[in-house]
Parts: C-alpha cells; sequence; structure tokens
C-alpha cells in the first residue's frame, strides 16, 4: 500500500492538494514523486488500461468475416476476461464495469465493448474435490459486479479439448470416475511441482482461450501486470520457453488451431465460424501490482476483502489469470521475489518486459505451422529447433508423418523431468 498521508513537507499538517487536480487533498504516492488523490489515482489507472483497449480496437478494426455490417454498424467488441480473482484481473474487471458504466451515464446507446469473465476453478485440489460446486467467493464477486456475467469452469474440463495432446502427458494407471480425479491423477504423475505448475498454467490457458472461441470473443484479455509479466518471463525462461516468450509476454495474437472446434477436425477444411487468430491482450501491462493493490483499496467499497484467502497475502502472489498454486513452484519463487524488487527497483521490473517487448510478437495468423502440442507454440517458426540446438539437444525423432504431434522443449521437459 502506497498511502502516504505523510511527508516531509507536509509536517506541519496542511493538507496537500493533489498534483493533479489541485482540488482534493493528495493521499497516494504516484510513481514519479506525484502525489495525488484517490480519484485521480483511479483514473491513472483505468486510463492506462483503456488506452490499451483503444490500442486493440485499432489494431483489430478490420471486421471479422463477412458478419460485419455497414460501416458504423459494427457491434461492440466482445471481450473474455480470464478472472483469476486475484488483484490484477479483478482491477480489470473492475474498470471494464466502471467504463461501460460511465459510457451508459453519458448517455452512449450501445458501449464500445461487451466482456464476459471467466473463472476456471481447479476442481483437482484435495478441498475442491468433495464439493464440486463453485467456491464462495465468486458468489461475492457476482454480487458486487451485478452487471457482468462471470462464468466458472472447472479445470478438468480441459480434458475434452482437443488443442491438447493429451497422449504427451502421463496416463492415469487406473480408470477414475470423475474427470477431476483424472486430472488430478494426471497431474499427480509430473516430475515435480514445478511441473505440476506449469501445466496447471497452461491447461487455464487452454481453457480460456477455447471459452473465448465458443463465445464468439474477439479477444482475451489477460490480468497480467507489469510485475507478473517480468515474472512470467524468468519462469518461463527458467522452463526452457525462451523461445516463445515474445507471444507469450507481449499482446498480439495467436494462432487458433482448427481443432479447438472440438469437432471432427480437418486441417485443410477448417471450421470458417472458427477464426484463424484470437487477439490476447494484457491491458494493465503498464501498471505495477502494487498499484493494482492501491486501486483496490480505495474503491467504494474497497474490492480488497473480494480476494479469496489464497490471493490477499503480501506482494508475493503467484502471477494472475492462472488459478493458485498450493506448493511452492518456480513461479512461487519468482513471485516472492519480483514482489520484493518491485517495491525498490520498480525499474529493474519494467525492463524485463520492455526487453521482452523489443523481440518483438512472435505468433502468427495461421493455423497450418507445426505446434507444440501443449503449449502451442509454434515449433519451427519461433525457433525452437535452433534454440534446442544452440543449447545442445538434438530434435530427436521428427513428426514424419505419423500424426504424432511433437512438444517443444520447454514443455517436453516439464513432462519428463
Ligand atoms: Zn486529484
Ligand atoms: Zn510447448
Amino acid at each position: 500500500m502506497t498511502t502516504a498521508a505523510t511527508s516531509p513537507a507536509d509536517a506541519t499538517g496542511v493538507s496537500r492538494p493533489c498534483n493533479r487536480c489541485k482540488e482534493q487533498e493528495g493521499t497516494i504516492e504516484l510513481r514519479v514523486a506525484e502525489t495525488v488523490c484517490k480519484s485521480c489515482f483511479a483514473y491513472y489507472v483505468s486510463s492506462k488500461a483503456i488506452k490499451r483497449l483503444e490500442a486493440l480496437q485499432r489494431e483489430t478494426s478490420a471486421p471479422r468475416g463477412s458478419g460485419s455490417g455497414p460501416r458504423g454498424q459494427r457491434r461492440p467488441q466482445r471481450y473474455l476476461v480470464g478472472l483469476s480473482c486475484g488483484p490484477s484481473s479483478t482491477t480489470l474487471l473492475h474498470v471494464l464495469t466502471e467504463n461501460v458504466r460511465q459510457q451508459r451515464a453519458r448517455g452512449q446507446k450501445t458501449a464500445r465493448f461487451e466482456y464476459i469473465a471467466v473463472h476456471v476453478v481447479d476442481d483437482t485440489l484435495p478441498s475442491s474435490s468433495a464439493e464440486p460446486e463453485e467456491p464462495s467467493y465468486l458468489a461475492a464477486y457476482r454480487a458486487r459486479f451485478p452487471d457482468a456475467d462471470i462464468l466458472s469452469v472447472p479445470l478438468s474440463s480441459a480434458l475434452t479439448l482437443q488443442s491438447i495432446d493429451w497422449t504427451s502427458l502421463p496416463s492415469p494407471p487406473s480408470p477414475k470416475t470423475t474427470p477431476a480425479q483424472t486430472l488430478s491423477s494426471i497431474l499427480s504423475l509430473l516430475p515435480s511441482t514445478t511441473s505440476r505448475a506449469d501445466i496447471r498454467r497452461l491447461l487455464v490457458r487452454h481453457i480460456l482461450i477455447a471459452t473465448a472461441t465458443q463465445h464468439t470473443c474477439d479477444a482475451l484479455l489477460l490480468g497480467h501486470n507489469t510485475t507478473s509479466l517480468a515474472e512470467l518471463t524468468l519462469s518461463e525462461t527458467a522452463k526452457g520457453r525462451g523461445f516463445s516468450l515474445p507471444s507469450l509476454v507481449n499482446d498480439g495474437a495467436v494462432a487458433l488451431p482448427a481443432r479447438l472446434d472440438g469437432g471432427a477436425a480437418n486441417p485443410n477444411n477448417p471450421n470458417p465460424n472458427i477464426p484463424a487468430s484470437l487477439p490476447i491482450y494484457s491491458p494493465l501491462r503498464e501498471l505495477f501490482r502494487n498499484e493494482l493493490l492501491t486501486y483496490l483499496s480505495h474503491t467504494t467499497p474497497p474490492l480488497t476483502p473480494l480476494l479469496p484467502a489464497s490471493e490477499t497475502g503480501s506482494a508475493g502472489n503467484t502471477n494472475s489469470a492462472v488459478v493458485s498454486h498450493r506448493d511452492l513452484s518456480i513461479d512461487d519463487v519468482l513471485a516472492r521475489y519480483f514482489g520484493a524488487v518491485e517495491a525498490s527497483y520498480p525499474s529493474v521490473v519494467a525492463n524485463v518486459v520492455r526487453t521482452t517487448g523489443k523481440l518483438g510478437h512472435g505468433g502468427s495468423g495461421g493455423s497450418t505451422e507445426t505446434v507444440c502440442g501443449l503449449c502451442g507454440a509454434g515449433l519451427d517458426e519461433l525457433g525452437d529447433e535452433r534454440w534446442r540446438g544452440e543449447i545442445g539437444i538434438d530434435a530427436g525423432e521428427r513428426d514424419g508423418g505419423s500424426g504424432k504431434r511433437r512438444l517443444c522443449y520447454g514443455c517436453e521437459r516439464s513432462v519428463r523431468g
């Protein structure tokens, strides 16, 4: 929390006006030694997010397919918000809700965008296996955001997704009665805590992309902030997925495999209703996690009490848009690390993300390239072979037309240890 009611200059007790509006009292320190009031701080956070959404609208303004009406009659863009119920995605949901409310208050008949939020419930955790109902904190979110459409999807539903090569993962030794037990068994056979956290994160991503497609959304919005993007950058590098970093960290479109359709996928004749790619954006990418925590504590009423207990620890939480991990994985370690670094060296954290950003977005709109059967990264295009070569690993046997999909170096390590 960066609420600073006092500072050396303030010792006389005279209230300091906000540096921006000069009207209300400045109570919150902004980055550049600026003290601002509650409403100017809220505006600072929301305008950064809305600017990214405007960029998204510009970059995706080419009408999709032939379904768009005449100029000026385009339907509002529909977003899918990955809601992990952590500080970032909660902020994102609030910013979107407030923006739509303000658009209505200004008398705008059609909002510029509409959105649905999806929370992936980890039903493989022991605590939740007894009761398949959704967690109680979701009811609080629905009560607080009555206008938002909040869906919950069990993590085990990923078992039905054909975008994932399940044959590359361990198979349970004996048949299980529920999908949650099956997935739990598969995860328990992975070599390490880091592997389990990694595969869980990939499954959440697959579910969000599939749900966005099912609901004909124009983009998937993730709650990543500068801090969590820096964590993601280092953890993915450590896991051997350095080659796919640009497409994971930067905003842009990811190719959708035709098999996301779920039906009989024919790569030569993909379902024309399914777009070739889906833009994935992180509108909060220019804000630090601590700034989002400040935002949440200054809404009326504060949103902080809404966060589930697993998300309210100090700055060192797992990154957003990911179900909570109970055990300490490399993601947790880095989250703790960056939670501490962010406070003292914010520019270091921002530079990690900026450097990755300069690499450019590696994703493509095509769906015919060879993709990793787990993380979906385009293998050759993104240099996975070169990556293996440089670290001295033989590419091993090729696909050879057998139809068996390959894994990237990082996923292979995650599965096999
Ligand atoms: Zn102000
Ligand atoms: Zn992979």
